[in-house]
């Protein structure tokens, strides 16, 4: 496995990688490090899905608001590059904030509607960042697949609205949500929570639980699922709601009562301490994916 931090030197390597698998098709993996299973289950899917793994290993500034934890956000690339290459990754890209944003950017890509809601309404012009990234990203390591988790549904939404609309050549290939044995979603920013906040932090792969046994009922409206979920989460008593909504999905618009979509999105941001955990299940009738 290579660890590359320059953009000509990966594009360089992809090249002649897709030369030596006689065209070989690349599968494209970005995150923001501090790997864990999620991760590496993105990993898995790709090496099963295409010849040549990159891997993106980014804290992208430009999708982080001036309050929120860029500086603190958990790295450790020794340990992430051991775990890429256990997992089979055949390149982690690894640049700099300066090969990334060598002058300040003049030029972003914004994704309308999707983005007005959830993570969109509480952390303004993150998705511009998430958006804008993707699409260098995209650019440089020109991937026939991309793979995305569910478990940030919402950028799911949009960055496969940002390939439609732009005719990106890329196929994006969303991947289940993994979990602790106990629920908990995983995230790099589980490893803020202290002992007591991560028990407590167990309401809310519950109150997702709560959530689809009353949508699949049919009996309560959309708000009272929202109240429901929300008063389930508030017997934490170290939990700090962000929202609770229950959504379409993919479109991430209202459910009116009475009028439930055929996919719908319970998903739900709550804060424990200085922690903000996102989790969310989608729910189709019939079946439903965490
Ligand atoms: P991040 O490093 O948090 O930006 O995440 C990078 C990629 O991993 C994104 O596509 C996430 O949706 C995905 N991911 C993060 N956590 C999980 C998880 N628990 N299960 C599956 N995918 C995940």
């Amino acid at each position: 496995m290579q660890a590359i931090k320059r953009i000509s030197q990966l594009k360089e390597e992809i090249r002649r990688l897709r030369k030596e698998k006689g065209d070989g098709t690349v599968g494209f993996v970005p995150t923001m490090g501090y790997l864990h299973e999620g991760h590496l289950s993105l990993l898995a899917a790709a090496k099963k899905e295409t010849d040549i793994v990159v891997m993106s290993i980014f804290v992208n500034p430009l999708q982080f608001g001036p309050n929120e934890d860029f500086e603190k956000y958990p790295r450790d690339h020794e340990r992430d590059l051991k775990m890429a290459e256990a997992a089979g990754a055949d390149i982690v890209f690894l640049p700099e904030t300066s090969e990334m944003y060598p002058r300040p950017i003049k030029t972003t890509v914004s994704v309308a509607e999707v983005t007005e809601r959830l993570c969109g309404a509480s952390r303004p012009g993150h998705f511009d960042g998430v958006a804008t990234v993707v699409t260098k990203l995209f650019n440089i390591v020109q991937p026939d697949k991309a793979f995305f988790g569910m478990k940030d549904a919402q950028q799911v939404a949009v960055i496969r609205r940002m390939v439609d609309d732009l005719n990106m050549n890329v196929t994006i290939v969303p991947c289940p949500t993994l979990r602790e044995e106990d629920g908990l979603a995983m995230s790099s920013r589980n490893v803020y929570l202290s002992p007591e906040e991560r028990k407590q932090a167990l309401v809310l792969s519950q109150s997702l639980r709560l959530a689809e046994a009353l949508i699949r009922e049919r009996s309560a409206s959309p708000d009272e699922v929202r109240r429901r979920v929300e008063e389930h989460i508030r017997t934490a008593q170290l939990a700090d709601i962000d929202y609770v909504e229950l959504l379409s999905y993919p479109e991430l618009a209202p459910v009116q009562p009475g009028q439930m979509p055929p996919s719908v999105i319970i998903a739900l941001a709550v804060k424990f301490g200085k922690t903000r955990l996102i989790d969310n299940l989608i729910i189709e009738m019939g079946n439903s994916h965490v």
